[in-house]
């Protein structure tokens, strides 16, 4: 086992490896770890972050996109903020400019300086351990809970601590009445001449072909006048190939927003689960799932990192007060009932999701709009979205969920993945 700094602080009042494990060092772990810094607990909690090495297991890169906090610049990340738009654009199935400044910036960050940013804090951090190790098993232990793997060299390693927030990314999610996937390839592109305006995030553009039933957009975040991530996303059962993804790229930069001449200087590629599956966020008595495995990714938009950083100064202040840290819900009852009316909505074609979006960004508030899909609105915008949007396609599907089986779902494809076109319906 990797330990560049020292062994985990044994935390001496458990006699424990540490007080708190983080299994995984993506943006759930890495923002726990973050808050438990900034939390002021004297003593300072000990803490074990494990991390897979650079491999499979290792999550790939990736941009997190997010609404600025009220309080100020950056969310007080402490990590370089990549690009921040002030105007939101979604343009209509037929081409219909909507949106227009935002109370909130729309922020990027990538997930590389997000790491490097918390690399160099942690290093300096005497209370926290890194641990390089794939973790194939986290239970109670009748001190707290055990967390055993395997390290970089395959050897096994244990560890055992107090409390363990598992973020590991699931590969079955819950039985749900609709899963969908969330699924995108993008481009990071560099144009002959300006193209792009970087004060706008162009958030939706829903002029690319349709699927028979879900969504299709894309999206255009520029840097510069010249450099932009491009992606076409989809909300449908299954993931395309690689060169489908490219290949709606293509038409999107020549044919529906032309770029003229460019380069593609990077690609990212992922896929995002799109549930209204119950997720534990309680795995034992010690032992708590964070990040998208324990439930914090929206199901009805994919956002999940506003979320995290909520929970997650939840749980430090709760460790820090020395109350049992479960994470608390990440999404109120009443948006999970919306998505999930969404996503069966969507997935029987009952509602033509291009249009859904469209007439969202038309008929309400964009504040409203944004703090919706950020978890924040208030219940009467959201009564005022429900009833501008398409009331019976929508109350029907809400009204018919009790009615349904919870179906197990087949295992998230990751992107590479050789049955990716077997994705749960
Ligand atoms: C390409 C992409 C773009 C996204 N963009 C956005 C966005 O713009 N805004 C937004 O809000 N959300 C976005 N999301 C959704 C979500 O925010 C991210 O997936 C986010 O990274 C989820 O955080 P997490 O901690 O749950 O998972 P991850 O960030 O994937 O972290 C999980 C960690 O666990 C580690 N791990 C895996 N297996 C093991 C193991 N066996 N043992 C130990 N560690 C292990 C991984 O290496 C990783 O570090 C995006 C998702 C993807 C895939």
């Amino acid at each position: 086992m990797n330990r560049p700094k020292t062994a985990a602080a044994p935390a001496a009042h458990t006699g424990t490896d540490a007080d708190v494990v983080v299994v995984g060092a993506g943006a759930a772990g890495l923002s726990l770890v973050r808050h438990l810094l900034d939390a002021s607990s004297s003593p300072a909690l000990s803490v074990a972050v494990v991390e897979p090495p650079p491999g499979p297991a290792r999550s790939p890169e990736r941009t997190w996109c997010f609404w600025e906090e009220e309080t100020g610049p950056g969310a007080g990340l402490g990590a370089p903020v990549t690009a921040s738009w002030r105007r939101l654009l979604v343009r209509g199935p037929g081409g219909e400019a909507l949106g227009g400044d935002s109370p909130r910036r729309y922020l990027m960050v990538r997930s590389a300086n997000f790491t490097r940013a918390m690399d160099a804090r942690l290093a300096a951090a005497d209370a926290v351990t890194r641990v390089t190790g794939t973790v194939t098993a986290v239970g109670d232990g009748p001190h707290g809970a055990r967390v055993s793997g395997t390290d970089a060299a395959g050897r096994p390693f244990a560890l055992t601590g107090r409390w363990v927030f598992d973020s590991r990314p699931p590969r079955a999610l819950p039985p749900a009445h609709t899963t969908l996937l969330q699924h995108f390839r993008g481009w990071f592109v560099r144009t002959a001449e300006d193209r792009f305006d970087p004060g706008t995030a162009e958030l939706m553009d829903l002029r690319t072909p349709q699927p028979r039933c879900g969504l299709s957009f894309a999206y255009v975040l520029p840097l510069t006048p010249r450099e932009a991530l491009v992606e076409y996303t989809e909300f449908s059962p299954r993931l395309l190939t690689v060169r489908e993804y490219e290949s709606a790229l293509r038409h999107y930069t020549e044919r529906v927003r032309p770029l003229g001449e460019f380069t593609v200087t990077g690609a990212e590629q992922g896929v995002i689960p799109m549930t209204d599956g119950r997720f534990a966020r309680r795995a034992g008595r010690s032992v708590f799932r964070i990040g998208t495995a324990g439930g914090a990714t929206r199901p009805s938009t994919g956002y999940t990192f506003a979320t995290v950083q909520r929970q997650s100064a939840q749980v430090a202040a709760a460790l820090a007060a020395g109350r049992t840290p479960v994470p608390p819900r990440p999404h109120a009852r009443r948006h999970l009932a919306m998505d999930a009316a969404l996503l069966r909505a969507l997935a029987t074609g009952r509602v033509d999701g291009a249009d859904f979006f469209a007439r969202l960004f038309r008929r309400n508030r964009l504040d409203s709009v944004l703090r919706f899909l950020d978890g924040r609105s208030a219940l009467r915008e959201e009564v005022a979205i429900g009833l501008r949007s398409p009331i019976w396609p929508m109350a029907r599907s809400l009204a018919e969920l009790p009615l349904l089986p919870r179906r197990p779902s087949a295992a998230v494809p990751r992107p590479g993945d050789p049955h990716q076109r077997k994705a749960p319906r």
